[in-house]
């Protein structure tokens, strides 16, 4: 699809750089940690890394700066030079010292089975003479056990092994790793950067509607400007079932075209926005999981200029609110998907009409 769903942020190559710059000059620190909101671009940040620790070329000690990068075409090859042997492994994720560490099918932790297995491998030379690195996703998927093994990694860490751990905060882990760790805070885009990333991949895309209907989250955003740019708008899908102007099979219809998760996540922050403008916030009792992850935290990027869902009170509000969530958390485990959202927009029109008639 697009360019903008891989590939390092533009507003991090300066901190990757800096970064690098202490790895070549031989001083990183063997543990490191990514801390950013959901959809803030951990995972490309820390393969971009780990691709860059693992390179065998030699490899500019001059980091390229922003500017450049954003016009460059052949950027990556002062990162990491995409053509050796270690870069061919990792592109084919075959690279024998490149680990992952994360929560196995059907778990709800990291066990320490597997910390230990990793443990055993880490202490052995690297098998490609460079640098060995240990990715861990999520970090705090480690659980008291796993937590401990890994600690006592990190208070010993074997010979030119990096680890880099990936997590919303870091106040989610056990303080004695977090303290062992350099914390790397990843930044959010201002709006006007945020604006030129999605505008250099989908030139006349509508980015101020994606920017809206992602709250600014820019990897969301992306998925929303790549979904419209194939023909749909989310934005009149979210106006359609709030004003009920279609038929329920017409709307099921559209429905089935776009990426229904982004569409409920367009709808819930919709709902959210209008109940706010409407003076229902009553102390934080709209605030869903989903909401709370990204608004608590207060995206920089968080326009909210949308008309007020007109008579709706608080418990329409909360109802449709509770509706869209629940659908969410189900989304996965329904096979048939035109019944599904059939189902949905039913009751959704259903909670609509109560609020309206
Ligand atoms: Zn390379």
């Amino acid at each position: 699809m697009s360019e903008l769903l891989e590939g390092l942020l533009p507003w991090h190559v300066s901190s990757i750089n800096e970064l690098l710059a202490v790895y070549h000059a031989g001083a990183l620190h063997p543990a490191i940690m990514i801390c950013g909101q959901n959809h803030s671009g951990k995972r490309r940040f820390t393969s971009e890394l780990a691709s860059s620790l693992l390179c065998q070329a030699a490899v500019s000690d001059k980091p390229i700066d922003s500017a450049e990068h954003a016009q460059g075409d052949d950027i990556i090859a002062k990162r990491y030079c995409g053509k050796c042997q270690s870069c061919l492994l990792v592109q084919a994720q075959t690279h024998p010292d490149h680990y992952e560490l994360t929560i196995p099918d059907g778990k709800k932790s990291i066990p320490i089975d597997s910390v230990r297995e990793i443990q055993a491998k880490l202490q052995q030379t690297a098998q490609m003479q460079g640098s060995k690195v240990c990715c861990i996703w999520p970090a705090d998927g480690l659980n008291d056990n796993s937590s401990n093994a890994l600690l006592k990694l990190l208070e010993e860490p074997p010979s030119d092994t990096y680890f880099i751990l990936m997590a919303n905060s870091a106040r989610q882990l056990l303080p004695t790793i977090s303290s062992r760790c350099l914390k790397i805070n990843l930044s959010m885009p201002t709006n006007e950067e945020l604006r030129d990333w999605l505008a250099s991949a989908y030139a006349g895309g509508q980015v101020d509607e994606a920017i809206r209907l992602s709250r600014g989250f820019p990897e969301k955003a992306a998925e929303v400007l790549g979904q419209n740019t194939e023909g749909a708008s989310l934005e009149t899908m979210v106006e359609a079932i709030l004003s009920g102007s279609q038929s329920v099979s017409a709307l099921t219809a559209s429905l089935e075209s776009v990426n229904f998760e982004l569409f409920l996540d367009a709808l819930v922050y919709r709902i959210h926005d209008s109940a706010i403008n409407e003076g229902l916030s009553a102390g934080g009792v709209l605030d869903a999981p989903l909401l709370q992850e990204g608004l608590a935290q207060g995206s920089p990027v968080c326009p909210s200029q949308s008309e007020p869902l007109l008579g709706t009170p608080l418990r329409h509000a909360l109802a449709m609110q509770s509706l869209v969530m629940r659908t969410r958390t189900s989304l996965l485990s329904n096979p048939n998907k035109k019944l599904f959202i059939e189902s949905f927009v039913l009751n959704f029109r259903q909670i609509s009409h109560e609020s309206t008639g």
